[in-house]
């Protein structure tokens, strides 16, 4: 008998039917032999709702109260699907994030998973339970809840596939798989039949959020194949995440015979900030001292720019970070600004990072060249740029977030603009 853990998201259960329609595809994976454990997210917009509610009484809530408000969406959903699913003739257990063992890390809103204690899921697994987890949580070592960031929810389900050493992750969401670009934006987007680890995760990372970039990381180092999956299709085998990709789309390659993609994929992240910091002074130490700060403060920063030296022997250093760590990176500036002596701090929130990614990008030139091209002919200045291995990054206007996905779609899918583009309901289920 094989032991399957499903994730359903929001949208999936955003209503009572939905929650019905979740517990027919739960049950008919009983069906078919398999014990399963699903971890499921807030219902709808609950947890946008609550991040709302919140803003409305108070402008820096505690990471603690924060954590014990947003994660109650998941407490809600999950009694509904257990109590539908038991009233179906499926005996079901609901658990919350504490009685299903999730241990994390001290840190509020962004909390890492540092164990599972799988006893209880187990437990209740072995009496024949269909066990239900709320996603996106669980408690740390001071005994408080915690919450794993936004979408984190499917990281809870790989890190339990990971630990009950699950023979399969389905990660079940309102879309049939994981496309050349987000079908939203981009209707003749391209399914990729699988997708690489490493491309998935850089893909997670610069904004496509079909899956969570720490799900990602965690299925690597767990080895757990993930298959992404449409709720409202379910019979469609999606896209599978796995140590090995063809490269290839259902649709076929660009890169001709034998050889694979040079982009599997292109994402666009609007929840950037640029920041930037003039006249800091020209010595050893100083990005050390700047970027440690911010490093030892948990804010990861993505693209850094630094001008040439100006005549006051001084530097301008302008970066970009997560529009979350917005509040906390300007506080930290003022002080190392304080202390080194430095000019001025600025921001910009209405920016935009686009980015390419793909393995096939690897010692294959030009492409670099052929995404400033596309992007130049669409009118695009791009205010940033940083480049990786297998990703090229590119900061500009927000506004135009949307028009550079799909000039860089055209540009690297050319077959996909030819196609008749389908129907972006058949890919998209509300
Ligand atoms: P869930 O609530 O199930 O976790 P999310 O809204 O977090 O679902 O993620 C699914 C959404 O991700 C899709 O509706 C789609 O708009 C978006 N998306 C962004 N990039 C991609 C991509 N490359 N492939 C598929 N979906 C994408
Ligand atoms: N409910 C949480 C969110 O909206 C977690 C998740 O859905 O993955 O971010
Ligand atoms: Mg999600």
């Amino acid at each position: 008998m094989s032991l399957v853990v499903l994730k359903f998201g929001g949208t999936s259960v955003g209503n009572a039917e939905k929650i019905r329609h979740v517990a027919r595809v739960i049950a008919d994976v009983a069906e078919q032999g398999n014990r399963v454990a699903a971890i499921v997210s807030a219902m709808g917009k609950t947890t946008d709702g609550l991040v709302e509610l919140a803003g409305e009484l108070v402008e820096n809530p505690s990471g603690r109260e924060y954590d014990a408000l947003l994660a109650t969406g998941e407490m809600v959903s999950a009694p509904l699907l257990a109590m539908t699913l038991t009233s179906m003739g499926y005996p079901a257990v609901s658990l919350n994030g504490q009685q299903a063992g999730f241990v994390t890390e001290d840190l509020h809103n962004r909390a890492r998973i540092l164990e599972i204690n799988t006893g209880r899921v187990q437990h209740h697994l072995d009496k024949g339970e269909i066990v239900i987890v709320t996603g996106f949580q669980g408690i740390n070592s001071k005994g408080d809840i915690a919450t794993l960031g936004r979408g984190g929810s499917d990281t809870s389900a790989i890190a339990l596939a990971g630990a009950l050493g699950a023979d399969r992750c389905d990660i079940y969401t309102d879309v049939d798989g994981v496309y050349s670009a987000d079908p939203r934006v981009v209707p003749e987007a391209v399914r990729q039949d699988d997708i690489t680890y490493i491309e998935m995760l850089e893909l997670a990372r610069v904004g496509a959020k079909v899956l969570h970039p720490r799900a990602v990381e965690t299925a690597r180092n767990a080895n757990v194949r993930i298959r992404v999956r449409s709720t409202f299709d379910p019979d469609n085998p999606g896209t599978l995440v796995s140590t090995y990709g063809t490269g290839g789309g259902s649709e076929g390659g660009q890169g001709g015979e034998g050889q694979s993609r040079a982009v599997s994929g292109i994402a666009a992240d609007k929840k950037q900030v640029e920041l930037a910091m003039t006249h800091v002074p020209d010595q050893p130490g100083i990005a050390a001292q700047l970027f440690g700060a911010l490093a030892s403060n948990n804010i990861s920063v993505d693209m850094i720019i630094q001008s040439v030296r100006q005549d006051d022997n001084t530097n301008d250093i302008a970066f970009t970070v997560d529009q979350t760590d917005l509040q906390d990176t300007l506080t930290l500036l003022e002080k190392v600004k304080a202390d080194m002596g430095s000019g001025e701090i600025y921001y910009e929130t209405d920016v935009a990072k686009v980015s390419i990614v793909g393995v096939g990008m690897i010692d294959r030139p030009g492409i670099a060249a052929d995404m400033f091209k596309a992007l130049a002919q669409a009118n695009i200045n791009l205010k940033m740029i940083s480049t990786s291995e297998i990703k090229i990054s590119c900061l500009i206007d927000q506004a135009q977030a949307d028009d550079a996905v799909r000039a860089l779609h055209r540009q690297f899918f050319p077959e996909a603009a030819n196609d008749e583009p389908k129907l972006v309901d058949a890919k998209v289920g509300y």
